[in-house]
């Protein structure tokens, strides 16, 4: 059968292992497993979620709530913008794909960094648009400026923190770069990762705010996934201008997120405490990482976020290394696929860690 030869160009994503398929493969124990590959909060998320959603449960024979105001009216009061600036994904990777396909098509150009998120290249090749990059492993705001002078792409991705690398944008930079982008360039700030930034460094805190309320053609993205703990529930959102919302909300499915989903986010957002406190935690198991790195002699990249990024010396080689571990029963992220020599590993608990110290000081 032949199918749309777009398709021929579209690689899968390649998503953490998880736990289940290690037990099958190695047949190790599922205690003797550890995850940190896909950045999710290793505390969890708020015990106020799961105690409500338990309570609605017997709702899930009915529809949800498809104008999900409850939670959209949560995100504009804690951003502080209006109903009509928030659209709610399936996780933001599907606002991901509905900005791609509103905006972009088989004529357009998508400027992204060199190193970054994997999901913006899946689907711009979902309409066929080409893909440009910058060349340096940081966002270089300059080099992003040259290439949208000499090529005018549709749209502009800048991931801070960024993904897989944990370096961040100055804020007041993005702000100075987004002013001299043109009003039909879409620019998309995704902030997967800016609760983690923020706290560590508030000069690389991007206010959703001021990006809706100074620029028509700027959306920020965020999601419950990562310091929310809530990965498994699928909720992420888009704050933007209302006339980029209203575009989107075309083509939305119906129902995108689930009765328990909507509830559990919601939640989550009230439990700001539960929040802080993991990303505190955070930071504080992330400094046994850059001692770690210090004692093995191999680099480690400045990170804002839930995830360290190890970059291997030359007689390593990072697939290898993440076989090895994943042998072990413990799953982290091989970066050779994004042209790095180099390991991703999520901060997890400080038991976590002390396994991930263990088992890789024996491998290196
Ligand atoms: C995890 C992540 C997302 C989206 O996650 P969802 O689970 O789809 O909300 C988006 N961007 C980056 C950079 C991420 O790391």
């Amino acid at each position: 059968m032949n199918f749309n030869a777009k398709m021929k160009d579209i690689k899968n994503y390649e998503a953490g292992k998880p736990i289940e398929l290690v037990v099958r493969e190695f047949g190790i124990e599922p205690k003797d497993i550890v995850k940190l590959a896909s950045n999710e909060n290793p505390n969890g998320c708020s015990p106020k979620v799961q105690e409500a959603v338990s309570k609605i449960v017997s709702k899930m024979a009915l529809y949800p709530d498809d104008s999900m105001t409850a939670l959209k009216s949560s995100l504009s009061k804690r951003f502080d913008v209006e109903d009509e600036n928030v659209i709610i994904g399936s996780g933001s990777d599907q606002v991901i794909e509905f900005l791609i396909h509103a905006k972009a098509n088989s004529k357009s150009k998508i400027l992204m960094n060199s190193i970054t998120f994997a999901m913006y290249e899946i689907y711009a090749k979902h309409v066929g648009a080409e893909i440009l990059r910058t060349s340096t492993q940081e966002h270089d705001l300059d080099e992003f400026y040259e290439i949208y002078k000499a090529e005018k792409p549709s749209i502009i991705f800048l991931c801070t923190p960024n993904n897989p690398t944990g370096d961040a944008i100055d804020a007041s930079k993005l702000f100075d770069f987004v002013k001299k982008i043109d009003s039909d360039t879409l620019v998309v700030v995704d902030g997967a990762y800016m609760e983690y930034a923020l706290i560590k460094d508030s000069s690389k805190e991007v206010k959703p705010k001021d990006l809706v309320d100074q620029f028509d053609n700027v959306i920020y993205l965020g999601t419950f996934s990562k310091a929310y703990g809530l990965g498994g529930m699928r909720v992420g959102y888009g704050l933007a201008d209302a006339k980029i919302i209203k575009e989107l909300y075309k083509l939305r499915p119906p129902f995108n997120i689930t009765t328990l989903s909507l509830e559990a986010a919601n939640v989550a957002l009230e439990d700001e405490e539960f929040v802080n406190k993991s990303i505190v935690e955070n930071f504080s198991e992330m400094k046994r990482y850059e001692e770690f790195a210090k004692e093995q002699k191999i680099d480690i990249i400045n990170s804002y976020t839930n995830f360290v990024t190890l970059c291997l010396n030359s007689s390593q080689k990072s697939s290898e290394v993440a076989d090895l571990l994943l042998k072990k029963g413990m799953i982290v992220r091989d970066l050779s696929g994004y042209g790095m020599n180099a390991i991703r590993v999520t901060v997890g608990t400080q038991e976590q860690n002390s396994r991930f110290f263990e088992l890789t000081a024996e491998i290196l």
